[in-house]
C-alpha cells in the first residue's frame, strides 16, 4: 500500500467527471487499499478517485466508531456507486474536503440514501446509510462527478476558514459549537 497525494481544488481533474469502473483486478485493490491508507493517513472519513488523480468511479469512506451506528468504524469500498432512494428530508451539517484544506461550510444534504455499487471484486452491494455516513457517501459521489461541497453552499456565512493551531498557542475562543470544531473532511 501507498500513501498517494491528494489534488487541491484548483486542479481541473476535480471537475471532471469520472469514468466507470470496468476492469477488475490486482490494479483496482491496489488502488481502493492505496486510497483508504491516504484518506486515514489525512485523518480524512471519505475520498473520491479524482482526490488522487485517478478518473474513476471509485470511493473510500470510513465515519468513526459509534456505539449507536454499527455502520461506525468500519471501512467501506464502493465501485460505481449509484444513489437510488433519498430521503427529502434536508439535514444541515458541517463539512470540510481534503482537497479543500482548512475550509468548512455549512451543507445541506439527505439524511439517509441508498447506494448501489460493486464491492472492489465486482460483487453487487447495496446500503442504506443515514446521518454521517449518509453525508459522505452524498459528498464523495459528488466527487466523482466534478461538484464540490463549496459547490452547494449559497450564503458566504455558511463557508469559512479555519487555520490550524499553532504549537503552543492559546485558544482565545472556543470555535462556534462542538459540532462545529469536530467536522472531518472527506
Ligand atoms: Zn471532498
Amino acid at each position: 500500500m501507498a500513501i498517494r497525494s491528494i489534488l487541491y481544488a484548483d486542479d481541473p481533474r476535480l471537475r471532471q467527471k469520472a469514468k466507470p469502473v470496468r476492469q477488475f483486478g490486482p490494479a483496482l485493490k491496489a488502488l481502493a487499499d492505496d486510497m483508504l491508507e491516504t484518506m486515514h493517513a489525512a485523518n480524512g472519513i471519505g475520498l473520491a478517485a479524482p482526490q488522487v488523480g485517478v478518473l474513476q468511479r471509485l470511493l473510500v469512506a470510513h465515519v468513526p466508531k459509534n456505539e449507536n451506528d454499527s455502520q461506525s468504524g468500519k471501512d467501506f469500498v464502493l465501485v460505481n456507486p449509484q444513489i437510488v432512494q433519498a430521503s427529502s428530508e434536508k439535514v444541515e451539517g458541517v463539512e470540510g474536503c481534503l482537497s479543500i484544506p482548512t475550509w468548512y461550510g455549512r451543507v445541506l444534504r439527505s439524511e439517509w440514501v441508498v447506494v448501489k455499487a460493486l464491492s472492489v471484486y465486482g460483487k453487487p452491494i447495496r446500503i442504506r446509510a443515514h446521518g454521517l455516513l449518509a453525508r459522505v457517501f452524498q459528498h464523495e459521489i459528488d466527487h466523482l462527478n466534478g461538484i464540490l461541497f463549496v459547490d452547494h453552499i449559497t450564503k458566504p456565512e455558511d463557508l469559512w476558514q479555519e487555520l490550524p493551531q499553532e504549537e503552543g498557542e492559546e485558544v482565545e475562543e472556543p470555535a462556534a459549537s462542538a459540532a462545529e470544531a469536530v467536522a472531518q473532511p472527506v
